[in-house]
């Protein structure tokens, strides 16, 4: 569904994404390891056109194919941004909007589509999260699971082809990671495509079906969790590793 080849970003002289490949297949989950700094958020934007990577081509569903040497037209970056969502480390969520709105608003303003459908949508997805009787809070009334819960909310109303996580848990108080990563886990099982940028090496190992370690802005490894999580060949992915341990 994904294929992504040589993206490079640089902020001024600061080379962050140095050439990245990466590809998920539909239905996969890619997880996405690696140090602070190396590039993990950058690349989660660059993927969904909040940032605009300098060279390199992404291509999803062999339909939109958008080549970063030669400058994306604005139709092509909009359509790269219709086709994925993303789950932010801090919600994001807007202070000033109830939950309903928040998840609604991406639909009908810039997806138009109707207000009814919409909400109904959204009804349906509060419901299966539990938080149906928080749809006329704010934000700030909730926990950060919940937040995060209805951050994910959101991102699926847009109907994205690609969801991605950019440390959806690293914000959360531990007691409120597991339901927010047996939603995530849930989401996999049902066949969703996804990148998660995660610290969760466990949860990595369970739900993801290939695992990345970046560092320096560029893929030094990657394959199966157990490869790479239980037996890593590169010493900078060792290295990672034994440091979390
Ligand atoms: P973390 O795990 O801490 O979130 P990360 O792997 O997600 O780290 P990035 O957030 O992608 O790493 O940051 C990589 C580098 O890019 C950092 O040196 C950061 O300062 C720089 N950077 C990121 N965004 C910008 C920006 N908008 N302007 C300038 N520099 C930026």
């Amino acid at each position: 569904l994904l294929t992504v080849r040589g993206l490079r970003k640089s902020f001024a002289s600061n080379r962050v994404l140095a050439s990245v490949d990466i590809t998920v297949e539909r239905g996969k989950v890619l997880a996405l390891i690696g140090p602070s700094g190396s590039g993990k958020t950058t690349l989660l934007r660059c993927l969904n056109g909040l940032a605009i990577a300098d060279g390199g081509t992404i291509d999803v569903a062999g339909e939109l194919n958008l080549d970063f040497a030669a400058a994306p037209s604005r139709p092509q970056l909009a359509a790269l941004r219709d086709r994925s969502a993303m789950v932010f480390q801090h919600y994001n969520l807007f202070p000033h909007m109830t939950v309903l709105q928040n998840i609604i608003e991406g639909p009908v303003v810039v997806q138009r589509r109707s207000r009814e459908e919409a909400t109904a949508e959204a009804l349906t997805l509060l419901d299966r999260v539990g938080l149906t009787e928080k749809r006329d809070s704010h934000p700030f009334e909730l926990s950060g699971g919940q937040q995060q819960r209805v951050g994910i909310v959101r991102a699926l109303a847009l109907r994205p082809q690609l969801l991605l996580f950019d440390e959806p848990t690293s914000a959360l108080d531990p007691e409120l990671v597991g339901d927010v990563l047996r939603l995530i886990r849930e989401l996999a099982d049902e066949g969703w495509t996804m990148v998660i940028a995660t610290h969760e090496l466990e949860f990595a190992r369970e739900v993801a079906h290939e695992v990345a370690f970046i560092d320096g802005g560029v893929i030094l490894e990657s394959g199966s969790p157990a490869q790479v999580l239980r037996d890593p060949q590169h010493p900078r992915t060792r290295q990672f590793l034994q440091r979390l341990l």
